[in-house]
């Protein structure tokens, strides 16, 4: 019999939070980043809630063709992931759009550039400007020689008009007060250097629903879409639906006496005569190995606690007041009736990297 846990992802659910975004500025360019195997959800499985996107971002070449094998024709942008000429030849091959954001990058374009010429694809170049985040970009000051440079070139191979990018580095801020001034920052610092007839694009999840008056013409929801929170208010509160569930049963069942221990470490120790379910689901399927004691859990319909440290295959659960948790019983480790947020928060992690984790292991259907 194969192990009971699973994973559900709903590509209705990201439909549904994509058109959540749009009706935040109808007027926007969204184009939902899918990264990471759409942060662990699978492109595949996830392509149909996609199809009202106006483009996809993506970091892997690998990725970008294999959206186009599954048939995916709208623009396809790579973000960072474009290193050398061989991936510039690649990417033009695939007719992908991409990020410049150094020097080195910039010329293999020029260099290449006159060799495209008989190729059916023109790119659209996204200029990647630093202003603020200190990760990636060209800083403010050695921009417009760049915009100039990239500006002259798009004119004369007839490309798509580029489009000047910056990324927040503060609009998931814990206080609003704090995030909406940097973004608004960032924003001048990119508009006092997008020629008039460039197109803007600065904003992640975060930006879009935080800050969405210095989003850009171009938008990057990532973790939105996929129902998660990038915060400060919860999934729920920003109208968001979850795409992923992380389900499994109770496939053992403990009695415990007062002052015994249970699972690795002995860190939890019963206070009282208690019932402890043992659950098909650990470290090796993606859940986090640090969440402590008390980290709910959603066992036959009522929030439970964990009890005892996770293992590889395992984690237990106190579940001495849910007498209806019997053996077999469904368990829900994140989803519909508790937020991944809720899971990593208590593991001192975010969303994303819940996601982002979800072992190769774990079966995975789309519902
Ligand atoms: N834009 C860029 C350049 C990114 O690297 C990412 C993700 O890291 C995003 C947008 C999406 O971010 P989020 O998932 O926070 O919306």
């Amino acid at each position: 019999m194969p192990r009971p846990i699973r994973a559900l992802v709903k590509p209705s659910a990201i439909d549904y939070n994509l058109q959540r975004i749009r009706a935040i500025n109808p007027a926007w360019h969204c184009m939902p980043v899918v990264k990471a195997h759409a942060y662990g959800h699978g492109l595949e499985r996830l392509l149909s809630g996609l199809q009202s996107a106006d483009s996809l971002a993506i970091l892997e070449i690998e990725g970008a063709a294999a959206l186009r094998k599954l048939g995916w024709s709208k623009p396809i942008v790579l973000l960072e992931g474009c290193f050398d000429s061989a991936d510039v030849e690649q990417a033009v091959a695939l007719g992908l759009d991409w990020v410049v954001h150094d020097h080195a990058h910039l010329q293999a374009v020029v260099d290449l550039a006159d060799r495209w010429l008989d190729t059916q694809h023109a790119p659209r170049i996204f200029l990647k400007l630093n202003t603020g985040m200190n990760r990636l970009g060209f800083t403010v000051d050695t921009a417009p020689a760049v915009i100039e440079q990239l500006d002259a070139l798009a004119r004369q191979m007839e490309w798509p008009v580029p489009v000047l990018m910056t990324h927040f580095a503060n609009a998931d801020a814990q206080q609003l007060v704090n995030a909406r001034p940097s973004a608004q920052a960032q924003f001048e610092a990119l508009m006092a250097l997008k020629p008039a007839h460039w197109f803007s694009s600065l904003a992640n999840s975060a930006g879009v629903l935080n800050c969405p008056e210095w989003a850009g013409d171009i938008v990057r929801p990532g973790i939105a879409i996929y129902g998660a929170t990038p915060g400060p208010k919860t999934a729920l509160e920003y109208g968001l639906k979850p795409a992923m569930s992380l389900r499994s049963q109770v496939i053992a069942i403990q009695t415990v006496a007062v002052g015994e221990r249970v699972g690795y470490g002995s860190r939890w120790q019963a206070t009282r005569s208690s019932r402890i379910g043992v659950v098909a689901c650990g470290y090796a399927d993606g859940y986090p190995r640090h969440a402590p004691d008390g980290t709910p859990v959603v066992a036959a319909g009522q929030r439970v606690p964990l009890a005892g440290r996770v293992s590889m295959d395992m984690l237990t659960i106190d579940i001495t007041d849910a007498p209806q948790v019997q053996l077999g019983s469904d368990v829900e480790l994140w989803g519909e009736a508790l937020s991944i947020d809720e899971v990593a928060e208590h593991a001192g992690t975010i969303g994303y990297e819940l996601m982002c984790a979800l072992a190769p292991r774990v079966p995975v259907t789309v519902v």
